[in-house]
């Protein structure tokens, strides 16, 4: 299966990735942690990105797609992956979408998670990682609705969309759930 997480920051995208990646046998691949494992390591795309990390802007698209064409080159994506934070914009989709044409495949579904936004902003201002300061916080809910939410209304053929308030098993279990109709 060929997925897509989308929803705003705080929304609980990395830790179902986590359970649905288990579930339905394809590799997790988060931009997110490929920037944070850059960065801790230091390497030339690391010491590039922090800045936009840190300010909670989106990091260049050049930059980001050519991480996530090598990313999904590697053979465990060939059969199928689950993407989170990846595409945030329709420029990234759109690329995304012509690499996988190129491959003769296609999404099989965007799932959408759900939730206030007071809710994430109250969750991120508890987790405490480095860029999760309270105005860098609002700052990316302001990117996630004016960059990524468009992405709803350009997949909204194939979006399947989830409560993401509750427990981490039901919202699992919703998502597999709402997902087992469009594999
Ligand atoms: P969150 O969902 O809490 O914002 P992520 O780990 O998904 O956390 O993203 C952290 C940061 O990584 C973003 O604020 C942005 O700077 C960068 N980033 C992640 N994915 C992308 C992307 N597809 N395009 C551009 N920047 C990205």
């Amino acid at each position: 299966m060929r997925l897509v997480l989308v929803g705003p920051p705080g929304a609980g995208k990395g830790t179902q990735a986590k359970n649905l990646s288990a579930a339905l046998a394809v590799p997790h691949i988060s931009t997110g942690d490929l920037f944070r494992a850059h960065i801790s390591e230091q390497t030339p795309l690391g010491l590039e990105v922090q800045e936009y990390l840190d300010a909670g802007e989106l990091v260049p698209d050049e930059v980001t797609n050519k991480m996530v064409r090598e990313r999904l080159a590697e053979p465990d994506a060939a059969n199928g992956f689950l993407l989170d934070g990846f595409p945030r914009n329709v420029a990234q989709a759109d690329v995304l979408g012509a690499l996988l044409a190129s491959e003769g495949h296609e999404l099989d579904a965007v799932l959408e998670f759900r939730i206030d936004e007071e809710i994430v902003v109250e969750r991120l201002l508890a987790r405490g990682r480095a860029d999760d300061k309270e105005d860098v916080i609002r700052h990316r809910q302001q990117v996630y609705r004016t960059e990524t939410a468009p992405l709803l209304e350009y997949y909204s053929r194939i979006v399947v969309t989830i409560d993401a308030v509750g427990d981490v098993t039901e919202i699992s279990e919703r998502a597999l759930a709402a997902l087992r109709g469009e594999k």
